[in-house]
């Protein structure tokens, strides 16, 4: 059932009466708006708090604990650069651990995929799972493939278990680090994703803004500089409805075969456009593209 609908959330009020507007100690003194035609869900599950609505311009709108997680319009961004940038830098990937990503996108994309033979994925949280199932048919629809393993629990304990050397690629679709996801972001979690992965196996982790984020850009990157003994890229895409309308991504590499990850060598399939819709976001130039980086940023991540 729906959640109560009939308080109305301070973030709908709070900055322009009947839009939604996204404040955050993580991004001080500005907030993105967007129009709120109708609320479709409202509940509070053991995690965070869940909201859906129909927004005036960007679709449906998946929203935790008061931030954008999706939205129909761009979230084809987010969810094929993830996916993609990892999986298309490595051949064959056959075994692929999802952390997070509850509602679905990264599955979708994942199982474009034909070498893909196992796709397991470990979300905290069954609400935002259900709530994706009902609301983001087309996002959730990764869920009908078979290949797919959920498990709900913590991707932190989860990883802990994993067997060593297991996957060729895990993709960390994590929220920001404040809330549940915030152990996701630090140094033993890196850790054992690095002992799950196979030589020369990759990571692609959500790694938050270039304009906002700088210093927590910092520690990930000099923690995995000391974890992953492969490569160590930072790569960035444009997705508007993310704070500061951009979202970087950590690419890391294992000890093993050389990934270089600016050059793709395992393009997509061109029929997985007729099960999962065709790509609307990510080829081979946008790949190589997102690892370019601004002179600030270049400077302070190759320093570490
Ligand atoms: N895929 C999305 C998009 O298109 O932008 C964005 C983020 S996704 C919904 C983030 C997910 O990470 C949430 O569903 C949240 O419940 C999950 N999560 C947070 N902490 C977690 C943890 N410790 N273990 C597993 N999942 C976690």
């Amino acid at each position: 059932a729906n959640g109560d609908q009939t308080k109305e959330p301070a973030c709908f009020s709070s900055v322009i009466p009947g839009w939604f507007s996204e404040m955050s100690p993580m991004w001080p003194g500005e907030a993105h708006s967007l129009k709120v035609e109708k609320v479709l869900f409202q509940g509070k599950s053991d995690y965070q708090d869940v909201i859906v609505f129909q927004s005036a311009t960007y679709g449906k709108v998946l929203v935790l604990d008061g931030v954008i997680q999706l939205t129909e319009r761009d979230e084809c961004a987010y969810q094929e650069m993830i996916t993609h940038l990892p999986l298309c830098s490595i051949p064959n990937p056959k075994k692929v651990l999802v952390i997070g990503g509850g509602d679905g996108g990264v599955l979708r994309e994942v199982a474009r995929h034909a070498s893909v033979e196992q796709i397991d994925m470990c979300e905290i949280d069954k609400m935002v799972v259900d709530v994706s199932k009902q609301f983001f048919p087309n996002v959730a629809i990764g869920y009908e493939d078979p290949r797919v393993n959920l498990v709900i629990g913590d991707g932190v304990a989860f990883l802990k278990n994993a067997a060593e050397g297991s996957y060729d690629a895990v993709i960390v679709d994590s929220s920001d680090p404040i809330g549940p996801a915030k152990e996701l972001f630090e140094k033993p979690f890196f850790q054992s994703v690095a002992r799950a992965l196979r030589p020369g196996g990759v990571v692609c982790t959500q790694a938050e803004s270039l304009w906002l984020h700088m210093d927590i850009i910092e520690d990930i990157v000099s923690n995995c500089r000391e974890i992953f003994k492969g490569s160590v890229n930072y790569a960035w895409t444009s997705v508007p409805t993310y704070p500061s309308g951009v979202i970087g991504f950590m690419l890391c590499s294992t000890e093993g075969p050389d990934v270089d990850f600016k050059h793709p060598v395992n393009p997509i399939d061109e029929s997985s456009s007729k099960s999962n819709g065709p790509l609307k976001f990510y080829n081979a130039e946008i790949h190589s593209a997102a690892f370019c980086l601004p002179s600030f940023a270049k400077k302070v991540i190759e320093s570490k």
